[in-house]
């Protein structure tokens, strides 16, 4: 739901600045983080759109806050809102706050009324190649974060005399997230899951436009010969306190023999990826010179032998390996080696890289 006068002015203050000439893309590493101006439609004394119990000031700021939260925790960028709260905002502060600021983008979210249902998006009536990309990017991903929860219909990239697209001086489009006066797209306007999905869209869209890359996400976990369920060894495995070296309170020994019998431990791997796996043993003349390690792997079993009479009490590297996701016995200690010694089950640490 929208209101604007007529005067076009952006495209003169674009070129004259020569944005038709910068790049979509994050510039090189030295470069200043983007700026994502993010406008929440209406607020305060303008509820905007109101039907079936929702009002589309409260949706636009809770799916704007969503995206600016997604942003700020996943990528090197700066986010500044038109308002945070239930704040009554002209147009003419928008676009004038975000030009001051010298946004990188501009993304106004608004919520459809007047009859019909589903998805659309606003770019200017004349638009620069930057703002054509931010338009696709921003479409074809929001449509599909919504889509994971819901059908919508996707009414398409359209172009408009928009005051925000209009007086703003960089790429800037407009999303009309469903409408709330037709109950379908009101009944999913009210799930939270939902309004999580469009703003992921939303993120993942601005993201892609401007070359965006996230950090892999950080995982790390220790699995003792002591926690709970997620460690199994035969009767054949003794238990000592002997070493000072030990991982926790004690750790688990056995002698080699021509028969895996192995000591396992169990780690449940969050996604597919690349892990370094990491052990922890006692080390002692008297132990194994050549204790077999299997690491189970996407791509099979993987053996590495470990010379337990030295390197103890520290983390040591198995090596890194792509593990698939799930929970299941990832590290073995198997017994099997015709090295003198015993063969030391202590801990694990599994971490992603
Ligand atoms: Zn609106």
């Amino acid at each position: 739901m929208l209101g604007n006068p007529t005067v076009r002015r952006r495209t003169l203050l674009a070129a004259a600045a020569g944005f038709a000439a910068a790049p979509f893309a994050a510039g090189p590493a030295f470069a200043a983080n983007p700026k994502v101006y993010l406008d929440p439609g209406h607020g305060g004394t303008d509820p905007g759109a109101v039907a079936n119990g929702l009002q589309e000031k409260a949706l636009t700021l809770n799916i704007a806050l969503q995206i600016r939260n997604i942003l700020q925790a996943n990528y090197a960028v700066d986010v500044r809102m038109s308002r945070t709260t239930d704040a009554t905002v002209s147009l003419a502060q928008r676009t004038s706050d975000a030009n001051a600021w010298g946004a990188t983008i501009f993304v106004s979210v608004h919520i459809n009324s007047g009859g019909g249902t589903g998805f659309e998006s606003y770019r200017y009536l004349t638009s620069d190649a930057a703002t054509v990309n931010l338009h696709n990017a921003l479409h074809s991903r929001s449509l599909s974060g919504m889509r994971t929860v819901g059908s919508v219909t996707d009414r398409g990239l359209k172009t408009a005399n928009f005051h925000v697209l209009r007086e703003s001086n960089m790429p800037a489009v407009l999303t009309e997230n469903l409408f709330i006066d037709t109950l379908a797209d009101a009944n999913l306007l009210k799930r939270a899951d939902f309004l999580a999905a469009d703003a992921l869209g939303h993120a993942n869209g601005i993201a892609a436009h401007l070359g965006l890359t996230a950090p892999p996400p950080t995982f790390s976990t220790i699995v003792d010969n002591t926690t709970a369920g997620r460690f199994t060894a035969s009767a054949n495995w003794g238990t000592s306190t002997f070493s000072g070296q030990r991982y926790g309170a004690d750790y688990r020994y056995a002698n080699p023999v021509l028969a895996s019998d192995a000591a396992w431990f169990k780690v449940n791997i969050p996604a597919t990826a690349n892990y370094r796996v990491d052990v922890w043993h006692a080390a002692d003349p008297g132990y194994s010179a050549s204790a077999p390690h299997i690491v189970a792997t996407s791509g099979g079993n993987q053996t590495v032998n470990l010379d337990q009479r030295t390197g103890g009490g520290a983390w040591r590297s198995l090596g890194t390996f792509n593990l698939a996701a799930g929970d299941r016995n990832l590290v073995g200690v198997s017994r099997w080696t015709s090295a003198a010694g015993y063969v030391i089950a202590d801990a694990v640490r599994v971490t992603r890289v």
